[in-house]
């Protein structure tokens, strides 16, 4: 009976299995169909310097919204080109369409983008990003990278020797989702980071949760020690905005702010902003 019923079960998780990779497979079809008909998109949410609340720049945030499968997320489809091999094509679409768009803004706006693990793994990383800038005309110094501890452990070697190039050419490097990944310290001991990202995890919790503003607190003051910027993210009330004011973290992100919009509507709120940026006009950049 036993034996029948344990028979039963693998046919039906391999049953499951199969049906999980055809799902991917047609998620992978479209995916690739989707880049090459030039339709994944890049929307921007902007970063606060929470002092006086002014915009300092944007964090890029892949989009896509595809006509069968409707809105699918980046934390699911950008997994899935890093499986299939294909994220640096997927990562050098969004990162010109990113650095297109950031031309017409005011050239003190910097552009924060996100670097999947698998491109610090690749030694070819370095040389795609710095031609893509070049070919768009974008100065690598208004150029943040953000990357997770968890991406950074996987190959710490390749992942140092990029930083350092990268870094060679004024491109600043953001340690995101801090405090959720593994021997977060040791990453800030071993490498050279420009700034921190503190994640929402802690932000949502701050002004219910003792223990989170007390980690925010330990967080503030040991970046200001090392010389690192600190972005809280994931700011959704004024009560959390005023809260990490008060402890003294310099930049703020979060739908309190902003949600990520598309790059006409990025454009239209500097305009409608424009008193408090020296904006350029693209031609004349
Ligand atoms: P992330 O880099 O940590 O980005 C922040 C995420 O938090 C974004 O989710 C953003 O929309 C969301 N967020 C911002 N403010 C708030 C808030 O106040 N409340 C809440 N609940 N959420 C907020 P999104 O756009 O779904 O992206 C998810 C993740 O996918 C990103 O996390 C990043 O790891 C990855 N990702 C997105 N775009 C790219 C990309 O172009 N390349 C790579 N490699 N990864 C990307
Ligand atoms: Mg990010
Ligand atoms: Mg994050
Ligand atoms: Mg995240």
């Amino acid at each position: 009976r036993s034996k029948r019923r344990g028979r039963g079960q693998i046919t039906v998780y391999s049953r499951e299995i199969a049906q999980e990779m055809k799902r991917a497979t047609q998620l992978e079809q479209a995916l690739r169909n989707a880049i090459i008909a030039d339709t994944v998109d890049v929307h921007f949410q902007p970063i606060v310097r929470l002092a006086d609340n002014r915009v300092v720049g944007f964090e890029a945030l892949a989009r896509w919204n595809d006509v069968d499968l409707g809105f699918v997320s980046p934390a699911v489809f950008v997994p899935l080109a890093e499986e299939r091999g294909f994220i640096d094509t997927l990562s050098e679409t969004l990162l010109r369409k990113a650095a297109e768009a950031t031309l017409a803004w005011p050239r003190e706006l910097f552009l924060s983008f996100n670097l999947s693990s698998a491109q610090l793994m690749d030694p070819r990383t370095t040389l795609n990003t710095l031609s893509i800038l070049n070919s768009v005309g974008f100065d690598p110094r208004r150029l943040e990278l953000e990357i997770t501890e968890t991406a950074v452990m996987g190959c710490a070697d390749t992942a140092h020797r990029i930083f350092s190039e990268l870094r060679d050419f004024g491109i600043k490097i953001s340690l995101d989702d801090f405090g959720t990944g593994q021997s977060s310290l040791g990453r800030l001991r071993d490498f050279t980071f420009d700034k921190v990202k503190i994640d929402r995890a802690f932000v949502s919790a701050i002004t219910t949760d003792r223990t989170s503003e007390h980690i925010i607190k330990a967080i503030v003051t040991m970046c200001e020690g090392l010389d690192l910027e600190v972005v809280a993210e994931g700011i959704e009330t004024v009560a959390e905005a005023d809260r990490l004011r008060a402890l003294g973290c310099g930049m703020g992100q979060g739908y309190f702010f902003g949600k990520p919009a598309d790059a006409a509507a990025t454009l239209r709120y500097l305009s409608e902003h424009h008193h408090e940026f020296a904006l350029v006009d693209r031609a004349s950049s």
